[in-house]
Order: C-alpha cells, then sequence, then structure tokens
C-alpha cells in the first residue's frame, strides 16, 4: 500500500529538478498527478516515463491568473479532486546587488516565486476545503531564512512565501488544510549550476555552494522530495504552519 493511494497531487515546477523528483516518489506511492510547468518537452518525457494512466501535465505559467485556474480545471476535469499542491515553480533571477537590479528584475521574480504561490493559495484552496481538507506544500529556501549577497529578489521571495504559508495555514485550519514550506539549501538541480556559473563562470570543478554545507555537499532532489512526502501525506497529519529545512545543516550555524 502506497502512501498517497486514492490521493491526487498538483505538482508545479514538476519539469525541474526538485518537482521532477517529488513527481516520481508521489507515483510510487500511489498518486494521481497533474505536472505544471512551463517546459512542455520536460512535462511530456515526465509522463511517458511515469504513465499516462498515473500523470497528466498542463503547460502553465504560476503568475498568470488563467493559467493558475486552467491547470485547476484541467486537474478537476481529469481526476474530480485535489488532495495535495505542491508549489514548487520558481526562479532565482539575476545575481546582482541590490543597486544593480532593476525594478523589472525584481518583478519578475516575484512574479513568479510569489504571486505564483499566492495564486495557487487562492485558487486550490477552495478545491481542497471542498473536498474536505488536504495538505499544501510551498518550496521556499534557506535564502527564505536567511540571506547572502547578490541574491536580493530571490531572498526576499522565499521570505516572503514562508508569510503566505503561515497566513494559508490559519486561514486553512477550519477547513483541515495543512499549509507548509519545506526549506532546502543547494541541491544539485539546473539552478544550483546556473547560479554558480553565473557567481564564478570559471570554476571547473569547484563547488562552493557545497563547501559551505556542513555535510559538504548539495542535497539531492529526492531527499527535499521525501520531505514534501511526509507533510503531503498522513506522516505529517499534524503539521501545519511550519517551516521544514532540509539543508544538510546550513541553518544551524557553520562547521569549520
Ligand atoms: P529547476 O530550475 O530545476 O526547476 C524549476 C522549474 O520551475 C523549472 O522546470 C521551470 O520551468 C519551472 N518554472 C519557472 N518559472 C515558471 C513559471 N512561471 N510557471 C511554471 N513553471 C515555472 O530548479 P529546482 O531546484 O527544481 O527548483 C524548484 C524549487 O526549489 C524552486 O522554487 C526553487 O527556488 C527552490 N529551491 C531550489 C534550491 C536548489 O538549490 N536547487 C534550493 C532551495 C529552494
Amino acid at each position: 500500500m502506497g502512501k498517497l493511494d486514492n490521493k491526487v497531487a498538483v505538482i508545479t515546477g514538476a519539469a525541474g529538478g526538485i518537482g521532477r523528483a517529488a513527481a516520481k516518489l508521489f507515483a510510487q506511492e500511489g498518486a494521481k498527478l497533474m505536472l505544471v510547468d512551463l517546459d512542455e518537452t520536460n512535462l511530456l518525457s515526465m509522463v511517458e516515463e511515469i504513465g499516462s494512466d498515473k500523470a497528466s501535465y498542463i503547460t502553465a505559467d504560476v503568475s498568470n491568473v488563467n493559467d493558475v485556474k486552467n491547470y485547476i480545471d484541467k486537474t478537476l476535469s481529469i481526476y474530480k479532486k485535489i488532495d495535495i499542491t505542491l508549489l514548487n515553480a520558481g526562479i532565482e533571477g539575476k545575481i546582482a546587488s541590490i543597486q544593480d537590479q532593476t525594478d523589472g528584475d525584481f518583478d519578475k521574480v516575484l512574479a513568479v516565486n510569489v504571486r505564483g504561490v499566492w495564486l495557487g493559495l487562492k485558487y486550490t484552496m477552495p478545491v481542497l476545503a471542498e473536498n474536505g481538507g488536504g495538505s499544501i506544500v510551498i518550496t521556499s529556501s534557506t535564502a527564505g531564512i536567511r540571506a547572502t549577497p547578490g541574491l536580493s529578489p530571490y531572498i526576499t521571495s522565499k521570505h516572503a512565501v514562508i508569510g503566505l504559508m503561515r497566513a494559508g495555514a490559519m486561514e486553512g485550519a477550519k477547513d483541515k488544510i495543512r499549509v507548509n514550506t519545506v526549506n532546502p539549501s543547494p541541491i544539485e538541480t539546473n539552478m544550483i549550476y546556473r547560479i554558480e556559473d553565473e557567481i564564478n563562470p570559471n570554476r571547473g570543478n569547484k563547488q562552493p555552494m557545497a563547501d559551505n554545507t556542513p555535510l559538504k555537499r548539495y542535497g539531492q532532489p529526492e531527499e527535499v522530495a521525501r520531505l514534501m512526502l511526509f507533510l503531503g501525506s498522513e506522516d505529517g497529519s499534524f503539521c501545519t504552519g511550519g517551516v521544514y529545512m532540509c539543508d544538510g545543516g546550513v541553518s544551524g550555524g557553520r562547521s569549520f
């Protein structure tokens, strides 16, 4: 028996590293999936890999209200309900100091990472409530509780979604909707390589973010997916309003 038998999960950013790992794990645990992303090629290959009996996809921009309504409508038309939503799509934005970011750079990151999560909450919470409750997991970051230079829009956005999560948890409790964040440190996906390459194009095999992690490695997408499974399933039945680190010790301090 799977932990998510008879459950329906919507996963945004499903074509990326963490979303993909969550989709595979959730499918293994018995969930039916709606995979949401901008990247149709990767969505298609995932449906092929997971099986069209278990997964469907829709291309959508999570910052666009009509696209958000569409991904919910399509999920309901195929699966009739939603039990779990992973609001995971995100972009890192430009790496530059605050004075070298434009207002457009800032707005772009906030639109995807914050408005996208707010719209996801706004339009999935009534659907979960109708179904007697459910779980929403938002992907924040260690950048949601601390800062590093050069990523001010991203850092702002990942702090902001913790606020949204808490608001959602307080408003959703009466309808048995649990809302939590997962907060990964650098995880080995395309995003982290893009950031490392932009900071130092000549880095070669160097992995400074892994070296700065007390466990001395990047996390793997599957390690975040397991925390998402805990929070999404009955294992996390008393967990709501929480910030869940998955960070190799980054938030604990500094090890030498
Ligand atoms: P990724 O770049 O592999 O995946 C991100 C996915 O989001 C991509 O498939 C992309 O197409 C999709 N996406 C971007 N903008 C979108 C939009 N407007 N609408 C729909 N989909 C959109 O990166 P990842 O590491 O898998 O990131 C997943 C989440 O984890 C993000 O929210 C990211 O901020 C967060 N996170 C990542 C790390 C890390 O080190 N990789 C650490 C902490 C938090």
